[in-house]
């Protein structure tokens, strides 16, 4: 989207002019809609300046890169155990969004996919082109190079903790859900919004005249590419459903255990008539 302002009170998510800002962060604002009640950061990385200078690879950066590869390997296995429950993954066209590092794309080839990959970091696209092997791209899902080639061409669409990370979600995903078969599927995974951390830490906010943000900061990012909303499962679920998705799988995974890292994982199918 070309845009050079964005009025934070017209909400992200039902485009009612109702948001308010509502909880004060060192550097940046949470808005909350008096509709919808979604919470997002006055911020996008469309607004914002561009990081300066190239990203280089260097030996600080690969070792972070390569710290946290460990970290996330479970994770990946168990996003892929939870697709082939859905799906039949040999001869599959699959697309990757936010595709990091490209495990989890290596994972989907090793099972017989045929992937493709969307990175905006142009970092961690030169690692997984040195380490796997992967030519992940740089344009995002929106842009003319997939909307003009890739229409209805993916059985598969996934996009791994990507949603709270992008300027407008709504529009991310009817991006996406474009590039999708008939009847192909769609897999995401976010933070919710719906943890005790979350909650508690409205509450303190609140009682303490606005003194105490608690963990709030920490789910939000003013970094490029941070996080800029944090949905709950019903929010999530209804705008899967109107961008053209029927619901075939929606788990909370960690709904009121105490600072769990608690997801919200849904699957949906794209309905015959979009
Ligand atoms: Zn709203």
């Amino acid at each position: 989207m070309d845009i050079t302002e964005y009025n934070f009170q017209r909400c992200k998510l039902c485009g009612e002019t109702a948001a308010e800002p509502t909880y004060s962060l060192s550097d940046s604002t949470i808005y909350v809609c008096r509709c919808c009640d979604f919470h997002f950061l006055n911020r996008l990385d469309c607004l914002s300046e561009k990081s300066s200078g190239q990203e280089h690879l260097n030996e600080k950066s690969r070792h972070y890169i390569e710290s946290r590869m460990d970290e996330n390997h479970h994770l990946h296995q168990n996003r892929l155990a939870f697709i082939a429950s859905y799906l039949h993954l040999s001869q599959c066209e699959a697309l990757d969004i936010g595709a990091g590092l490209g495990q989890f794309q290596r994972l989907l080839n090793n099972r017989g996919a045929r992937t493709m990959g969307i990175e905006p970091s142009s970092l961690r696209r030169t690692y997984a082109w040195e380490k796997l092997g992967l030519d992940l791209h740089g344009e995002l899902v929106e842009s003319d190079y997939w909307q003009t080639r890739f229409i209805q061409h993916f059985d598969l669409i996934t996009l791994w903790d990507v949603i709270e990370h992008v300027d407008f979600p709504h529009q991310t995903l009817e991006s996406a859900i474009k590039l999708l078969k008939p009847g192909g599927i769609l897999c995401l995974d976010t933070p919710s919004r719906e943890v005790f951390p979350y909650r508690f830490s409205q509450k303190l906010y609140r009682l303490s005249g606005g003194k105490i943000g608690l963990f709030l900061p920490s789910f939000y990012s003013t970094v490029r590419y941070g996080h800029k909303q944090i949905f709950t499962q019903q929010q999530l679920s209804e705008l899967l459903e109107r961008s053209g998705l029927e619901i075939i799988s929606s788990v909370s995974s960690g709904t009121g255990k105490l600072f769990s890292n608690s997801k919200i994982v849904l699957a949906g199918r794209k309905t015959a008539s979009m």
